[in-house]
């Protein structure tokens, strides 16, 4: 068999590659990082992880997205492999150290005989019209690239949304208020006191903080992302409590299977927070993508209680974009 082309070093190309050396079949893996970088990358590492360190649920029985890990799992998933190597404390999530999950991906890559890497910007126009092409070029195509995929697939048709959690360090948690817990105590192996930080809010802190939010002043889209409606799986919060006060409370701020230790109570609203790195230095704030400005967010956010000395190793973002 003639080998295949596959344009992208992400998750998606290195499976792919990965699934075909399984198979005896031979490819050109093109990642153009680091000679041309996309808007969101800060590494040449294959894989990266641009945003969350969550692959979501990992609950095989009861999620769909944890019935696909598992089935990746059977099928000798590469990126589910270095998924595992790479794992955090995230209860019932498969959360990962991000660094050591794409240097793991990117040394299976490299170590497989039967896929070559290059490193360069590849696009349809370079290859005979009947080669075999996996196009895995993510989010963040190259225009060049993204160019021939409109003419191709027609205009209009691709977009990409952003979110970007702020990431907090852990030592500037205040554990007075603060809690390790996993909801409905659904903790992993990794951590047996509870895989999430929680912090709580009353009626009265959470109403000032919903009214604190909706007056915020955001960052302005940008020409290309006025056209793009919300992604209603990636939404910033103060857009979510625009669509109602007790949004929130039924979304990233749901209290439901936590029980406050140093009340003993169930919490009117929480703020959880999920490790983010293997040291446990830092923890990023579980839904927060947000495009409220840079300069506003650390007193909005020391505004929850056991943040309020919270240093931020990281601050919420969001954005969207057509790709053409
Ligand atoms: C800013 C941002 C935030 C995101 N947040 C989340 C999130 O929180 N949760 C989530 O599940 N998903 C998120 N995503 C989506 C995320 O990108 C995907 O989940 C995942 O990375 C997709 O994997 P992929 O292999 O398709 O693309 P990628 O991982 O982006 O890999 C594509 C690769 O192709 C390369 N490339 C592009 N064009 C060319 C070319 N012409 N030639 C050669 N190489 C090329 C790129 O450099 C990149 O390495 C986010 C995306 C962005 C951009």
């Amino acid at each position: 068999m003639r080998h295949i082309h596959i344009i992208g070093g992400g998750l998606a190309g290195c499976e792919a590659a990965w699934q075909l050396a399984r198979r005896n079949v031979e490819c050109i893996l093109y990642e153009m990082r680091p000679q041309i970088m996309t808007e969101a990358h800060v590494t040449s590492n294959l894989a990266e992880l641009v945003c969350s360190n969550s692959f979501r649920s990992d609950d095989s029985t009861a999620n769909a997205v944890g019935v696909l890990h598992e089935e990746m799992r059977r099928c000798d998933s590469l990126i589910m492999k270095a998924a595992d190597t790479a794992r955090l404390p995230a209860g019932s999530a498969l959360a990962v150290d991000r660094h050591l999950f794409s240097e793991s991906v990117e040394e299976a890559i490299t170590e497989e005989k039967l896929i070559n890497l290059e490193r360069k910007e590849m696009t349809l126009s370079q290859l005979s019209a009947d080669a075999n092409v996996i196009i895995a070029t993510g989010p963040l195509t190259s225009s060049r690239l993204s160019d021939e995929i409109a003419i191709l697939s027609g205009r209009e048709s691709l977009a990409f949304f952003d979110a970007i959690a702020p990431v907090v360090y852990t030592e500037s948690i205040d554990f007075s208020k603060a809690w390790y817990q996993s909801r409905y105590d659904k903790n992993t192996e990794l951590n047996s006191s509870g895989d999430y930080i929680n912090c709580p809010l009353n009626k009265k802190e959470y109403d000032d903080f919903i009214d604190d939010l909706t007056s915020q002043e955001t960052i302005e889209f940008k020409s290309w992302e006025k056209e793009t409606p919300y992604f209603e799986g990636c939404m910033p919060i103060e857009e979510m409590a625009r669509r109602g006060r007790e949004t929130l409370r039924f979304g990233p701020m749901k209290p439901v299977g936590l029980t406050n230790p140093h009340t003993d109570e169930q919490p009117h609203a929480v703020v959880q927070l999920r490790q983010d790195n293997q040291a446990a230095s830092l923890y990023n704030m579980v839904g927060f993508q947000t495009k409220t400005r840079h300069s506003n967010q650390k007193q909005l956010f020391r505004r929850i209680p056991g943040l309020e000395n919270a240093e931020f190793a990281k601050l919420g973002g969001a954005a969207q974009k057509y790709i053409y």
